[in-house]
């Protein structure tokens, strides 16, 4: 096990996995690694380079061109895809989209691993995604599952969208959702399900303030100090 202590949060698109995983981080003073944004680099340069989602070859291939790392900046990560930050430009659902399509490959899923597990290693981490628990940090010291109705889900999005001035429709939203839930939960590698030890949390009818507390109160009863959880 390694030294540093580690929070892994997994869960379907738009539970409220990076709301959460940002203040907990602030709290605790852990680094908050989004590992979503790394899978939507990739698929932010596959695209741009004209490759098809569907053409597995071309994107293994492709990968060995690519170079993703992550700075942080006053406590914020940004991603970096061969020398760029595309941090803001990796937003978008059409990104999202991408990103859940190619990262059903081996290849992808490969070259993103040891990033994720060298950031860790020695740092105290809350790292979110769909295979941490199960896959990137299986000794992560507290896993939670982070999940919630699927209309309780595009609501919140529709919402999102709404306040920085985008109409959508509501309809639309849910079905994308389903369908990248679908996608993301049955593909064969690292498909996203719930770790036998994480615990599970239906984030529905929670506050951000609820959620927060049940993590805090997951990590202290898995050994994390109480000078740090305030508990
Ligand atoms: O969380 P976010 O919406 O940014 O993730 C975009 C997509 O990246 C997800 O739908 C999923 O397909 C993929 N992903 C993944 N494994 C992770 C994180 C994200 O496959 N650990």
């Amino acid at each position: 096990m390694s030294a540093a202590y580690n929070i892994a949060i997994d869960g379907p698109a738009g539970a409220g996995k990076s709301t959460i995983a940002k203040a907990l981080a602030k709290k605790l003073g852990f680094v908050y690694v989004d590992t979503g944004a790394m899978y939507r680099a990739m698929g932010l340069y596959f695209d741009r380079q004209g490759i098809r989602m569907d053409d597995e070859e071309g994107i293994s291939r492709a990968c060995g061109d690519i170079r993703i790392s992550i700075r942080y900046e006053d406590g914020t990560q940004r991603v970096i895809l061969n020398g760029e930050d595309v941090s803001d430009r990796i937003r978008t659902e059409e990104v999202g989209h991408l990103a859940s399509a190619c990262s059903v490959y081996a290849a992808v899923r490969q070259k993103l691993l040891s990033l994720q597990r060298d950031l860790a290693a020695s740092t105290d981490v809350i790292m979110d995604g769909r295979d941490i628990g199960t896959c990137v940090l299986p000794d992560a010291q507290t896993k939670i599952y982070l999940t919630a109705s699927v209309e309780v889900r595009a609501r919140r999005r529709y919402k999102e969208l709404l306040e920085k001035g985008k109409e959508s429709s509501l309809a639309e939203i849910e079905e994308e959702i389903r369908a990248r839930d679908w996608r993301d939960m049955n593909r064969e590698i690292a498909p996203l399900k719930q770790a036998e030890d994480a615990v599970y949390l239906d984030s529905s009818d929670m506050t951000i303030g609820q959620v927060i507390d049940a993590i805090l109160e997951a990590a202290s009863s898995r050994g994390l100090s109480p000078d740090r959880t305030g508990r």
